[in-house]
């Protein structure tokens, strides 16, 4: 069986002035130091104000840093966007593309999310493709096809294990406390594992990330699943002390 590196990574969405974000960081990085050998990567997303700032300060260490969003263009007249290589050139080695909020609040279209995975692998960036139905979607059954075709059209064809992490992140389960069974968790990994080993030579190498009120309390019996390759965290990942317990889940 593909033995996958987990991923723990933090999503620290609009949240943190300078002060705060680099405690955050050096207390992550001090920890990390610490403890010497970590049993996965792990990577924070910092707003793109204090990119720069979380980026030096994680220099040398284990803590990897990523965008929230990029555009899918290179440059040009989008204000307020960020392209993928401005990501790349400050020292970031990942980006998100495609998480719910964006989609939400942003009308982000599956089509789109795939412009912006291309161009963040163009620019050598890691994209974490997110995916993940609504309720009303689970309660209609329709989970597993909606999941999928996210997957199928968010996801470009020259994907690999490589530059392409995937995140299933149900909608109704971020920010809210509530979070997927471990039996609805281990159906839609499986699922997407299947798209993805037929779709790609290196499909069973893929880290798959499960989202959705992921906490200390939670995160042993989940990252225990099959095909649970890590963990993109948001509100615990503002708080050190549980963030580096979930880390210290893979170890
Ligand atoms: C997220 O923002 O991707 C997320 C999963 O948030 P939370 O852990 O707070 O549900």
């Amino acid at each position: 069986m593909t033995q996958r590196r987990p991923l723990i990574a933090g999503n620290w969405k609009m949240n943190c002035l300078r002060a705060d974000g680099l405690e955050l960081v050096s207390a992550l990085v001090a920890k990390a130091a610490e403890k010497g050998s970590l049993g996965c990567d792990v990577l924070v997303c910092p707003p793109a104000t204090l990119l720069s700032d979380v980026v030096n300060a994680a220099q040398n260490s284990a803590v990897q840093v990523g965008g929230q969003d990029c555009h899918a263009e290179t440059s040009g007249a989008h204000t307020g966007d960020v392209a993928a290589a401005m990501l790349a050139d400050i020292g970031a080695s990942y980006v998100l593309v495609g998480h719910s909020e964006r989609r939400a609040d942003h009308d982000e279209s599956s089509t789109v999310i795939r412009q912006k995975a291309i161009a963040a692998h163009d620019a050598g960036l890691i994209a974490v493709v997110c995916v993940g139905e609504t309720e009303q979607e689970r309660d209609l059954g329709a989970t597993l096809p909606v999941v999928n075709g996210q997957v199928a059209v968010s996801v470009p064809d020259g994907a690999s294990a490589k530059n392409t992490v995937i995140a299933y992140e149900p909608v109704w389960a971020i920010g809210t406390g509530r979070t997927a069974s471990v039996a609805e968790v281990a159906e839609v990994h499986a699922a997407i594992r299947a798209e993805l080993v037929e779709r790609f030579e290196d499909g069973d190498e893929f880290r798959i990330l499960y989202g959705g009120s992921v906490k200390p309390s939670n995160a042993a019996e989940l990252l225990a699943v099959a095909d649970v390759d890590g963990a993109l965290v948001g509100g615990a990942s503002l708080k050190v002390d549980d963030f580096w317990k979930i880390i210290e889940t893979c170890a």
